[in-house]
C-alpha cells in the first residue's frame, strides 16, 4: 500500500514560523533510545485526565504519537514536547476520545516549525458510519474541509494517509526506516475499525492496544511477543461488574493479565483509565497480577517510562 500525498507543502506566513519553539531538557546523560511519555491516560470522560494519546521519543527527540485525544494539545505544552519534530502518527481507530485533538495539535506544529513538516499518518481502513484514515484527513484538512487552511496557515504541513487492515491474526510491517520498525495487527473494538501497533527502535520495543475487546487478542499477543512494554487499555472490571455491552468493547482485567503473560511483554501500563478504573485499581491489578508476573501499573498524564529490555 503506497502513501498517498493529500496536500502539497506551500509556505506561507513565514513570520510567524518563529512562535513560541519548545525546547527539550537539557541533559548530560545520553537519551535513552526509546522513551514513552504519556499524554493523555483517560477515556473519553472529562473527569481530569487527558483523553488517550502518547508520544514517543527517539534518542530523544519526539517522533511518534499515538492517538491525540483531547487534552493531549494542553499537556504536549505542559510537557515542553516540540510538535514541529513529529513526523509519524499512529491511529488505533476514529473515535473522538482518540483523535479529537488532530487539528490543534496539527496547528501548534505549524506555528511552531519552520520548514516542511511532513507528517504520515496511519489508521484503519472505513466501515461505515466510519471513514478511512485517508477520508478522515481530507474531512478535517483537505480542499473544502472543516481546517482547510491550515496545511499551508504557517509552516507547511505535508500530510500523507496510509490506510492498515492487516488480515486476520498476521502481523504486518508498516514502516522501516533508519532502525526504526513499526509493525501493526488488526485491533477489534466491537465493529469499529482498530489497529494495535508495535514500535521497536535499537533493541527497544512498545506495544499499543487501543481499545481492544478479547476478540482482538490473539492477533496482539502475536504482535506483543517479547515486547518490553505493553500499554493496554483498562475500561472494565471483571464480569459481571462493568455494563455488559461494554465487553463487546473492551477487555477486562483478567485477559489483559493472561495477554500479558502469553505475551511475555516485559511490562504492562494501563491506560485510558475511566473511574471504574480507578476506583477499584486495587482489585484491577490484583486480577491482572493472577495471570502475569511483571510490573503492571496505572498511566497518568505526563508520565515519561523508558522501556528496558527483559
Ligand atoms: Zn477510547
Amino acid at each position: 500500500m503506497p502513501l498517498r500525498s493529500v496536500f502539497r507543502p506551500v509556505l506561507l506566513f513565514a513570520a510567524l514560523a518563529g512562535l513560541s519553539p519548545a525546547v527539550l531538557a537539557q541533559s548530560d546523560a545520553p537519551p535513552p533510545p526509546l522513551e514513552l511519555q504519556v499524554l493523555g491516560s483517560g477515556g473519553p470522560g472529562a473527569v481530569g485526565r487527558a483523553a488517550s494519546s502518547h508520544v514517543l521519543r527517539l534518542d530523544g527527540v519526539p517522533r511518534i504519537l499515538v492517538d491525540a485525544g483531547p487534552g493531549a494539545f494542553a499537556r504536549a505544552g505542559e510537557a515542553h514536547v516540540p510538535l514541529a519534530r513529529v513526523r509519524t502518527v499512529l491511529l488505533t481507530h476514529l473515535h473522538a476520545d482518540h483523535a479529537g485533538d488532530l487539528p490543534g495539535l496539527f496547528k501548534a506544529a505549524a506555528v511552531s516549525g519552520r520548514g516542511p513538516i511532513p507528517l504520515r499518518i496511519f489508521g484503519p481502513d472505513g466501515r461505515d458510519p466510519y471513514p478511512s484514515t485517508g477520508r478522515f484527513v481530507e474531512l478535517l484538512f483537505g480542499t473544502g474541509g472543516a481546517f482547510a487552511y491550515l496545511p499551508d496557515f504557517s509552516a507547511p504541513l505535508a500530510l500523507t494517509t496510509r490506510e492498515l487492515s492487516p488480515p486476520e491474526s498476521a502481523v504486518v510491517t508498516v514502516l522501516e526506516e533508519d532502525g526504526l520498525r513499526i509493525t501493526a495487527a488488526r485491533g477489534h473494538h466491537g465493529d469499529v475499525p482498530a489497529v494495535a501497533y508495535r514500535i521497536d527502535y535499537r533493541g527497544r520495543s512498545i506495544v499499543f492496544s487501543g481499545d481492544m475487546d478479547e476478540a482482538g487478542l490473539p492477533a496482539l499477543i502475536a504482535l506483543a511477543q517479547g515486547a518490553d512494554l505493553l500499554v493496554f487499555n483498562s475500561v472494565v472490571l471483571d464480569p459481571p461488574d462493568s455494563p455488559a455491552v461494554l465487553y463487546t468493547l473492551h477487555s477486562p482485567p483478567a485477559a489483559i493479565g493472561r495477554a500479558a503473560a502469553e505475551a511475555r511483554v516485559g511490562r504492562l501500563l494501563l491506560a485510558h483509565i475511566v473511574p471504574a478504573v480507578e476506583d477499584h485499581a486495587e482489585a484491577v491489578l490484583d486480577s491482572i497480577r493472577q495471570h502475569y508476573q511483571g510490573t503492571v501499573e496505572l498511566a497518568h498524564d505526563l508520565q515519561r517510562l523508558t522501556p528496558s529490555a527483559p
